[in-house]
């Protein structure tokens, strides 16, 4: 593929040398989807954001990578501190980041890393009314995918069922758990953001799926916002996303014990795969909550049980399914229209270099594809095979 380093130059306002370099170490890649070629970033390069696509077609269209948002380890002083006066509280849904532009007349699913994925693009379209692209074409629309039958991220929203066949048995009806709920309109150039009421104009204008705010608070209400936490805690839910009304800083964001844990719990299941990159960054964020919500003895001792069993109880069941002779594997659901679109996400998955096996498939009768696919997680069998047979550390 001949590509005009000059011309990505001007138009990502990037040096030629820093381009070549970052082909040659592999930071630029090179890929395509439906006729729609496209360079990506696969890591942050000066201000071109890590997850940045520039098309490689007449405009040079830019779409760029979603920032990261950081963390507050504490929310006293650190909302005092970094706000500059109200605080916009969204909630943080637990799914993965989805960029929707739409390119030379195609509306396209950009994951985080960069990649135009079939099995999002496709589900999106279904999703939403993408007018707004059209009289909007550049913006992008940026939002969570969430529920259960996704590739990525599996966990269930109560408020994404939808009924894919009825049956006049209610407990056999057919029910995809999928849902795509937009948290901020940026200009797919600049990345600059729309403040908080223009993007909930917007979106209700067009009816679009959004994360409504949970309130509206002052930068000194942390009180207000702790409540917010324990609450959303004890409904197993994510965390919170705090945003400028106006955005004109980053968000900030922090999550609940509930997350803590159940991250724990997955990293530990698959642990000589995720463990290590897990574990740390979990556990002080659980230390720092305790601290600040001012736990007793007995609140500190149910924490510390949790923390445990998160860590303890998945990985016992992986060494004994392994013990077991079997392999393990990360297992989600997902629901395709065709058998194309089946094989064309699994063509997706090998060029990512996703290690999976299909464990089960199955036709339905409005012609839909249900498919198990299982993960493979090669380390954590491995190296538990080798220590259950008795080799050392
Ligand atoms: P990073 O730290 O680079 O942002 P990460 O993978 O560590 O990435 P998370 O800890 O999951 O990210 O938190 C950031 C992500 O939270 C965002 O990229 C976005 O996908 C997701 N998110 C969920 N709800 C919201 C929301 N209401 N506003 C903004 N982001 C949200």
């Amino acid at each position: 593929m001949d590509i005009d380093i000059l011309k990505v130059s001007e138009r990502l306002k990037l040096d030629e040398s820093d381009i070549k370099k970052a082909f040659e170490r592999k930071i630029i890649s090179f890929d395509e989807y439906d006729n729609k070629k496209y360079l990506l970033f696969k890591k942050k390069l000066r201000h071109i954001e890590r997850g940045t696509v520039l098309f490689l077609n007449n405009n040079m269209d830019i779409v760029m990578g979603y920032p990261k948002i950081r963390r507050a380890m504490m929310l006293y002083p650190t909302l005092k501190n970094y706000f500059i006066d109200k605080i916009v509280v969204e909630e943080k849904l637990d799914g993965y980041n989805v960029r929707i532009a739409k390119i030379d007349n195609g509306v396209v699913a950009i994951t985080r890393g960069g990649r135009i994925c079939p099995f999002t693009t496709k589900k999106a379209l279904r999703f939403l009314n993408t007018n707004i692209l059209d009289d909007f074409p550049d913006l992008m629309l940026c939002g969570e995918m969430i529920g259960l039958n996704n590739p990525y991220v599996p966990h269930y929203y109560p408020e994404v069922d939808n009924v894919l066949i009825e049956k006049k048995d209610k407990n056999n009806k057919i029910i995809e758990n999928l849902g795509f709920y937009i948290f901020d309109v940026r200009h797919r150039e600049t990345n600059k953001p729309l403040s908080i009421t223009e993007k909930d104009e917007i979106l209700e204008k067009y009816g679009l799926p959004y994360v409504k705010p949970i309130g509206v608070f002052d930068k000194e209400n942390v009180e207000h916002i702790k409540k917010i936490i324990l609450k959303l805690n004890e409904e197993k839910r994510e965390g919170i996303v705090l945003k400028d009304p106006d955005m004109l800083i980053n968000p900030i964001k922090y999550t609940t014990h509930y997350t803590q844990c159940n991250d724990l719990s997955v990293a530990f299941r698959y642990v000589y795969d995720l463990g290590i990159d897990f574990m740390f960054s979990r556990l002080v964020r659980e230390g720092y909550q305790s601290f600040e919500f001012n736990e007793d003895e007995k609140e500190m001792g149910e924490r510390a049980k949790n923390i445990g069993k998160s860590i303890l109880y998945p990985m016992v069941d992986t060494i004994k399914n392994i013990s077991k002779g079997e392999f393990i594997t990360e297992d989600f659901e997902i629901y395709l229209d065709s058998e194309e679109d089946l094989n064309e996400f699994l063509a997706y998955l090998k060029k990512l270099h996703i290690a999976y096996t299909i464990k089960e498939k199955q036709k339905l009768e409005n012609g839909m594809h249900k498919v198990k696919i299982g993960r493979m997680y090669n380390s954590t069998n491995d190296k538990i095979k080798s220590h259950l047979d008795g080799n050392l550390w």
